[in-house]
């Protein structure tokens, strides 16, 4: 197919310095995460890495969010979103670049921070291919939005920059695509038609007890076995498959898809959410050989290592495909 060979050429010719945003993951970003509503320094980095390539950046939208546009005449408005903030884990990785971060949350708690959730791979991704479309601009036609939206753990992010006006200061898309990493293999991309993740909500629950002494305890109401009781039924709902297939289809455990839903617009613009994967393609044969696949490290967790190859190539291939697949291509490049 001509237009896809035209794009793939476009991919080859103009593939970022796969060292320098490595290490612009290894440094500025996984070695300095930062919890949710506190993303300023890599705010500065994501902004003042998109300034030098001759985006128009705006900051501080919804927080700290940041909007890069190269308008690059007619054409599809392709945007392409990352998230910033890290999560309140204690790394455990042993990495070199490891972060040693500490800040003190929302709940004024001081804790660890840690890129566990590889919103820095994402932010590397999307950084690399911000540079690569801004090198082949001669052969294509649209507007590339790239933007970074703070406290995604939250969930809250997407709707803060909404309710900051995203819209009234960035085009409306065509199309909205954003990418996450998973713990399969790296160098392999997933994607599948329709819906194809799960709802997530946090809820607080205070259960009272009554204190007593020590030698009348029939007086006393103990809080401990009352939560006991309560968490063995709750972890059954949570495993129940129904509870999963009765999902309406507007909810998901990302609030990438608000962007595609601008207030007042009648119809939702179409999006396309995709897996990565970032486990060591050896590790993951050898897990997957003795049947050990769950033992990977997951998400969220203090030990989550992503291998930076073949990890970036492919996310910073599969960002770029999807992108170069709305704008218009230039044929015959
Ligand atoms: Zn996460
Ligand atoms: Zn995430």
């Amino acid at each position: 197919m001509q237009w896809s060979h035209d794009r793939r050429k476009i991919i080859g010719r103009f593939f970022p310095d796969l060292d320098e945003h490595a290490a612009i993951y290894k440094d500025l970003l996984h070695h300095h995460p930062e919890l949710p509503c506190q993303e300023q320094r890599t705010t500065s980095v994501v902004a003042s890495r998109l300034k030098t390539l001759g985006f128009s950046v705006q900051r501080h939208i919804g927080g700290h969010g940041v909007v890069g546009l190269l308008p690059n005449g007619p054409g599809a408005k392709v945007l392409l979103r990352s998230e910033l903030d890290a999560l309140p884990i204690i790394e455990a990785t042993g990495l070199p670049y490891a972060s040693k971060v500490e800040q003190v949350d929302a709940d004024v708690i001081k804790k660890g921070a840690m890129h566990a959730c590889a919103h820095d791979m994402h932010m590397a991704c999307l950084l690399s291919v911000a540079a690569l479309l801004h090198s082949a601009r001669a052969l294509w036609s649209g507007t590339l939005i790239v933007l970074f939206q703070p406290n995604e753990e939250r969930l809250l992010g997407a709707k803060a920059m909404i309710e900051d006006n995203l819209f009234g200061k960035i085009p409306l898309s065509t199309v909205c695509l954003a990418q996450h990493c998973v713990p399969t293999k790296s160098g392999t991309v997933a994607v599948k038609p329709g819906r194809v993740l799960g709802f997530l909500d946090s809820l607080a629950v205070w259960v009272y007890g009554r204190g007593a002494h020590g030698a009348t305890p029939q007086l006393a109401i103990d809080p401990t076995v009352l939560v006991a009781s309560i968490l063995t039924p709750l972890q059954t709902v949570e495993r129940a498959a129904e509870v999963v297939q009765e999902m309406t289809p507007d909810i998901v455990a990302d609030d990438s898809v608000l962007l595609a839903l601008p207030p007042g617009n009648k119809e939702p613009i179409p999006y396309v959410y995709w897996n990565i994967g970032v486990t060591d393609p050896e590790t993951w044969d050898r897990a997957n050989r003795v049947g050990k696949l769950w033992d990977l490290a997951p998400t969220h967790s203090a030990t989550y290592t992503p291998v930076i190859e073949p990890t970036l190539r492919t996310g910073v291939g599969a960002l770029a495909l999807s992108a170069l697949t709305f704008l218009h291509v230039n044929s015959g490049t």
